[in-house]
């Protein structure tokens, strides 16, 4: 039984999550207060990584301050892909030289970027402490990101050896387990964390809702309706890419038949991203707009244990998931109508 383990895992190490640490450590003056740790991915960022990682600790701070929130450090990974933003696990990742389509980022651009990646940081931890499911999620990631570690480090290499040498996989997984006294104990740890697949429901429920907090905190911080919008295109970006940025924007209309087909977490909450544009204009103060955004933030609360639960039966008969079937216009409606209460 052990063999189909080991197959699957081999095939499952080639999309094994982006550790923390995937990278070298460096230290660089005048942070650690917001960003914990810098690692760049590799030597041609190196000397880029302080640079970014100030700029990260300088707007996170003016963020978290504008916010009123008391800041949760998190890490930072500088890579070399040019056009790269993200928030994976509890790490930011920044291009170290960010550059988009062609053009190079503007200062706004980068900040608007890095407000947005905060911003999922905080809706993260948010959630975590809010959400039961969340927490349990988050843990997991966490128990399954380190044992994959393990086992690519540890093992794979060897069994990959095995199996180079003429071993069929049954005989390479029984010379390992002959060989190894922990071998066992580490397929029977990844059996236990395969055996929860619904686990891998929980990003797709929430990763909509991720976005359009993101997306708000940066709308709020910068004042600005279109700053995402702005931060993400510039006069030489494909028109193929921008049917997935216009709907970015809070000021415009966005319309449920225009983000259909996109299949696109960044589009999915569109529509009220045109009403929360509303909303902002109808409602100046910065007192007045975190009062809007923490609304937001407990509507969310509520609507992905709603999507959640409604889920989750139907994923354990069909066995994934993926993001098809999710009702957008129920999605949106009903933040909607929370907001009109
Ligand atoms: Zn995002």
């Amino acid at each position: 039984m052990y063999r189909f383990l080991v197959l699957f895992l081999v095939l499952r190490s080639l999309f094994t999550p982006v550790s923390a640490d995937k990278g070298k450590l460096i230290q660089c003056a005048g942070t650690s207060s917001i960003v914990s740790s810098i690692y760049y991915e590799k030597d041609s960022v190196k000397d880029k990584a302080c640079e970014r990682a100030l700029e990260v600790e300088r707007t996170a701070a003016k963020l978290y301050d504008f916010l009123k929130v008391s800041p949760k450090p998190f890490p930072l990974r500088v890579v070399e892909k040019s056009d790269e933003a993200a928030h994976e696990g509890d790490t930011l990742v920044l291009a170290g030289a960010p550059v988009l389509d062609g053009v190079k980022d503007s200062e706004m651009m980068r900040e608007a970027t890095i407000v947005h990646e905060v911003g999922h940081h905080i809706i993260k931890e948010y959630l975590i402490k809010n959400v039961d499911f969340i927490r349990e999620y988050d843990q997991f990631y966490k128990k399954r990101t380190l044992a994959l570690k393990k086992w690519n480090e540890d093992y794979l290499p060897e069994y990959e050896r095995l199996q180079r040498s003429g071993k069929s996989a049954e005989e390479a997984t029984d010379f390992m387990l002959s060989k190894h006294p922990s071998f066992e104990n580490m397929l029977k740890e990844l059996m236990e964390i395969n055996s929860r697949p619904e686990m891998d429901l929980v990003p797709y429920v929430w990763m909509p809702y991720h976005e359009l907090f993101a997306d708000l905190v940066a709308v709020i911080f910068f004042k600005d309706l279109d700053v995402m919008f702005k931060a993400i295109h510039t006069e030489k970006t494909p028109e193929i890419k921008m049917k997935f940025y216009r709907p970015r924007s809070f000021s415009r209309e966005n319309k449920t038949e225009e983000i259909r087909g996109l299949n696109d977490p960044h589009t999915t909450l569109s529509p009220i991203r045109s009403y929360l544009g509303q909303l902002i204009k109808k409602n100046p103060t910065q007192g007045q707009q975190l009062e809007l955004l923490n609304r937001v933030r407990d509507i969310i609360v509520e609507e992905i244990n709603y999507f959640y639960s409604k889920h989750v039966t139907s994923f354990q008969k069909m066995g994934n998931y993926k993001g098809k079937g999710l009702d957008i216009t129920l999605m949106n409606m009903r933040i909607l109508e929370k907001l009109e209460d």
